[in-house]
């Protein structure tokens, strides 16, 4: 964060802050010396603005769907937080007036929310409540089996855990399912958990936000943001890729984009 902050007045920045992926959120030491992501977006917006002429931002909470490859809901929640305060960042750092803030993502998990557990509930934890297939006297809401399960689970995953002869699923009662290495059971046992083909949502805020609305194709987003850039349209189109009513239809191509010069101008 300290090197992050020296850059501040550099043309350029480039950060580079771990060897390989960062540290999850919830390994991080109380010592620890790379930014979070609401650091690393503050510092971006700040080096942004400087141009006066509007910016693109793209911020990614990556660590999310690396903890859902490892079928570890818990981590995958606190990246999530995380990541939510990336947003909240970026909304304090610019003004609805002149920004469009779109909080999307590029594909969902197989990561389920089932049962009926009450009001309350902690959602890392084992169902209770009168959701069980039979009514029981147990703590816990219990399947067929007369065992407790967890509210999240993956189709698929490394979670799964091999019946055992008399026992079909593994007994959570002694199990502490919030624990930060807990993996939530799998339906299909696999190495990593994969993507999954749900419609994901898109939030928005700012200028522009009012188009954002009803289920819309992913290639739409890119013209949510064209449309709120009046400056990047104006470029897009001075390149030809427009048609008469001033909407890009046409892919643009990367080489009548060259930066031509310092990019402080
Ligand atoms: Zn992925």
């Amino acid at each position: 964060a300290a090197e992050l902050a020296q850059a501040r007045e550099a043309t350029r920045v480039l950060g580079l802050f771990a060897p390989q992926h960062l540290p999850y959120v919830a390994d991080r030491k109380t010592d620890a010396t790379e930014p979070t992501l609401a650091e690393m977006t503050q510092a971006a917006i700040a080096h942004l603005q400087r141009n006066g002429r509007g910016f693109v931002l793209l911020v990614e909470g990556g660590n999310i769907d690396r903890a859902h490859h490892n079928g570890n809901a818990r981590r995958a929640l606190e990246e999530t937080i995380a990541f939510s305060d990336a947003v909240r960042a970026a909304d304090e750092a610019t003004s609805d007036d002149d920004t469009l803030i779109l909080v999307t993502a590029d594909h969902a998990h197989t990561m389920f929310f089932a049962g009926y557990p009450v009001r309350g509930n902690p959602i890392l934890d084992k169902v209770r409540g009168i959701s069980g297939e039979d009514p029981t006297d147990s703590e816990f809401a219990v399947d067929k089996l007369g065992l407790p399960y967890t509210t999240l689970g993956y189709a698929n995953g490394p979670g799964f855990v091999a019946p055992q002869p008399g026992q079909a699923r593994p007994d959570l009662s002694k199990v502490d399912t919030q624990d930060v290495d807990y993996l939530q059971e799998s339906v299909v046992p696999l190495g990593g958990e994969t993507h999954g083909g749900d419609d994901v949502g898109v939030w928005a805020k700012g200028s522009g936000a009012d188009a954002v609305r009803g289920s819309i194709e992913q290639n739409v987003l890119y013209h949510f943001l064209v449309q709120a850039t009046p400056a990047l349209r104006e470029r897009l189109c001075a390149a030809g890729t427009c048609n008469d009513d001033g909407v890009p239809v046409e892919l643009p191509k990367p080489g009548d984009f060259k930066a031509t010069g310092n990019a402080k101008r």
